[in-house]
């Protein structure tokens, strides 16, 4: 058990935060230190001066000596520390090691938001021993929430890119872990993977601060939405094998079994921590800051006071006093040990100050209960669920998708998450790429800061993804496995008409410019090669010479001018009033059950544009419900090799989102294809998001559309796709009397996907939002 003192005894404090730089390079709307109620920043140094430096480590060190401490950990802090510029760094961490070392371990960490962290600073971190922690939020529109620059620009490459630097090897050790505020806005899911995706050593989950008299966010009717929310993610790391620690989830399992929290945030450890503001005044915990103005002063300094004053103040021993110190709800509370009454700062109330449980009270009892019965292997209580369809997903999103109702709104936000995925798989990639693929890493960042538009547009081309994947699973064997960054980065500079020099790839003599088209040099030759970019002209030097192509204004509208060589760009064609990409050129294309055609001459091309404007109106007509998500997400036709029987052919490629493969057919059916593949790739993106079913190596289930039993997915994906073919044929039927071919149809369709969503309902596979997706499906068969 956690021991505690008694009032007037101090306790050692062994941790300092030191405010070494009180200014930020970005404007988080959810900062403590310059968004909440204390506004003391205003009235002090910028940075902290040697002076201060030196009289704090020596007031460390001191301390450190008269209680024996065998470890002290510092962290710099701000503020953002690396705003100090590399010389006054390397002054403060001389200062400190030289003054502490000899007295005691001293354990130097730095948070920061990671935005200035280069080379040079790595080196000098690790020169110095220096941990350094990167605030992240999640994913990029989790993270763009509220850590934005000033301009209200994103922070999130350049974060990623930070991390990125982490990762490389002789940096890692440094790597101390990321720091994410919680949002309830943010999928749980979706954020713990785009965290699990950086690979960081330990993850720290933090409650966004609030207080009872400026409560958390809670969305209506929800009683635990915080404690659902870290559950979702709790599940998931654990299902995952716990790939890293999470410290909230560590701490209290650490109390559950009698220990130590490790942490201010839960528990009855005492406090052990003090910080130095860049004028050198000591100050309690920084979080108090968000509780009222003046709320974490002390009126000591550095220069006057020793730490063991700053121990004995009356309001830093009410933290080491343990259960005493605590309110008598919490004194009562079956979970008290474990919980601790949360973050001293979250119980301030006007009025009682900080006597009162925490403003989150409701959500750390669910949390630990729930932790507990997890623990304990009891079946997972119905916790409340985080929307009103038992997912993660915004409110009505999974029951509008499963009636076949998805709309344009439901498409973005889906298409908004691939986009997510592919982000995070990328940075994956990078991170293990060689030479070629670092410099188009590092080029891709530099662009998404400068022309994201550019680069989001190309990212979200299908067959980025698809190729990230495969180079994912080869990085360790194929040297060149994540080369193909460099053409993702070249294709985002000449959408952005950006310059830049690239060393990229040229395979039997052809450069991919995926989503844009393909560059043939003179020769068959593979290669690494120079591109260089410029607003239009792109120069590309490579073993069998160089290769030039020019073109006015717009790419798009143009005929470009080529020496050395060939252009082919990607063609699009007419689709409800706009275009579709027509992709016969990105070799990563070929990834569906049956091999992608060639590129097809002129009258065949002209007859895929009759086919396609015309299956369009069908869709219009037969669908009325979904073709405006078709229109808003579909974003490629791949042409597939035809059936020599001319039977039908289309496929959807799991990775490669809103894009379908089909082979050359008469309009309506070119329709129906096109709605079966594109619900196939609607509930692909949904299952990125949410289980739906347990998989299962061996259970098989009987359809009417195949001879043989078919996997749970394969007949989820079937039943879901015939959904939407039902809904055609029902269409079709309205406008043929009784009897005729389309009521045939329409019958075996509506019979199959009846009898195929029954067969999953009784399965036993299905997850509690599965059953509900399979159940509303169910519903909507009847019109
Ligand atoms: S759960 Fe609530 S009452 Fe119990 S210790 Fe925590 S804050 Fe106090």
């Amino acid at each position: 058990m956690p021991t505690s003192g008694s009032p007037g005894t101090a306790w050692p404090i062994s941790q300092y935060v030191l405010k070494v730089h009180s200014r930020c390079d970005l404007a988080c709307d959810h900062c403590y230190v310059y968004e909440h109620a204390d506004q003391s920043w205003r009235g002090r140094p910028m940075v902290m001066d040697a002076r201060t430096v030196a009289a704090a480590a020596d007031r460390i060190a001191e301390h450190a000596a008269a209680h024996r401490l065998r470890r002290v950990s510092v962290v710099l802090h701000g503020g953002e520390p690396l705003l100090l510029g590399l010389d006054r760094m390397r002054q403060v961490l001389v200062a400190l090691r030289r003054r502490i070392d000899p007295v005691s371990r001293l354990d130097l960490r730095m948070q920061s938001n990671g935005i200035r962290l280069s080379e040079p600073y790595c080196d000098l971190f690790a020169e110095y021993d220096v941990q350094v922690g990167v605030s992240l939020d999640g994913d990029r529109a989790a993270n763009d929430r509220h850590r934005r620059f000033a301009t209200g620009a994103s922070s999130h490459p350049q974060v990623l890119r930070a991390i990125g630097l982490l990762n490389r090897l002789p940096y890692r050790r440094l790597f101390a872990g990321v720091l994410c505020t919680v949002d309830l806005r943010n999928d749980p899911i979706a954020v713990y993977e785009a965290l699990r995706a950086v690979r960081p050593p330990r993850l720290d989950l933090l409650l966004p601060h609030a207080t009872w008299a400026n409560p958390p966010y809670r969305p209506a009717g929800r009683a635990t939405p915080y404690a659902d929310w870290l559950l979702a993610v709790h599940d998931r790391w654990s299902a995952d094998g716990r790939p890293m620690p999470i410290r909230l989830f560590d701490s209290l399992y650490s109390t559950a079994a009698g220990g130590h929290s490790g942490s201010e945030w839960v528990g009855l450890d005492p406090a052990d921590l003090v910080v130095v503001e860049t004028d050198g005044t000591w100050e309690q915990v920084d979080s108090l800051k968000t509780a009222y103005d003046g709320a974490a002063a002390t009126g000591l300094s550095v220069f006057t006071h020793t730490v063991d004053e700053v121990s004995r103040l009356p309001e830093i021993a009410l933290r080491q006093i343990g259960l005493a110190g605590l309110a008598a709800q919490c004194r009562a509370c079956p979970v008290v040990t474990q919980c601790g009454g949360g973050l001293f700062a979250h119980r301030y109330r006007e009025g009682t100050g900080f006597d009162n449980p925490s403003a989150y009270c409701a959500d750390l009892k669910e949390l630990i209960v729930s932790l507990s019965a997890r623990e304990r292997g009891e079946p997972v209580a119905a916790t409340e669920p985080v929307d009103q369809d038992g997912t993660d997903l915004p409110d009505g999103l999974l029951d509008r998708i499963a009636a076949g109702r998805t709309d344009a709104d439901a498409l973005r936000f889906l298409a908004e998450s691939q986009l997510a995925i592919t982000r995070a798989m990328l940075v994956e990639v990078a991170d293990g790429a060689p030479a070629t693929g670092r410099t188009g890493w590092d080029a891709l960042v530099r662009l998404d800061r400068d022309a994201p538009d550019a680069v989001e547009e190309t990212l979200r081309h299908p067959y980025v993804r698809v190729w990230a994947v495969d180079a994912r699973r080869q990085l360790g064997t194929d040297q060149t496995a994540g080369d193909h960054l460099s053409c993702v980065a070249a294709a985002a500079a000449v959408r952005a008409g950006v310059s830049v020099e690239l060393d990229v790839p040229i395979r039997s003599g052809v450069l991919h410019l995926p989503s844009l088209g393909a560059v043939t040099v003179a020769e068959p030759v593979t290669a690494t090669a120079v591109l260089t970019v410029e607003p239009g002209t792109w120069r590309i030097r490579h073993p069998a010479g160089t290769t030039r192509v020019s073109f006015d204004g717009d790419l798009d509208a143009s005929v470009p001018r080529v020496t050395g060589g060939r252009w082919q760009a990607n063609r699009r064609l007419d689709f409800g009033g706009s275009t579709i990409l027509f992709e016969d050129l990105d070799p990563h294309r070929d990834c569906h059950d049956w091999k992608a055609a060639e590129r097809p001459d002129a009258p065949t091309l002209a007859r895929w544009g009759e086919v396609l404007t015309a299956a369009w109106s069908s869709i219009e007509t037969d669908l009325p419900y979904q073709a405006a998500a078709v229109l808003t997400g579909l974003r490629a036709v791949v042409p597939l090799v035809d059936d020599p029987t001319g039977t039908l052919r289309s496929s959807t490629a799991r990775q490669a989102f809103a894009s379908v493969g089909v082979a050359l057919a008469d309009p309506l059916a070119m329709a129906v294809m096109i709605a079966h593949e594109f619900q196939h790739s609607v509930l692909g993106a949904l299952l990125d998001l949410c289980d739906l079913y347990t998989p299962s190596p061996t259970l098989r289930l009987a359809v009417g559309w195949r001879a043989d039993p078919r996997p749970v997915e394969g007949v989820l994906q079937g039943t879901y796709a015939h959904l939407a073919i039902t809904d055609m044929w029902r269409q079709r039927a309205g406008q043929e009397p009784p009897g005729g071919p389309a009521h045939k149809r329409y019958g075996q369709y509506q019979a199959w996907t009846a009898q195929a969503a029954d067969a999953l309902l009784g399965c036993g596979a299905l997850t509690p939002a599965g059953d509900r997706f399979v159940r509303r499906l169910a519903e909507a068969l009847t019109p």
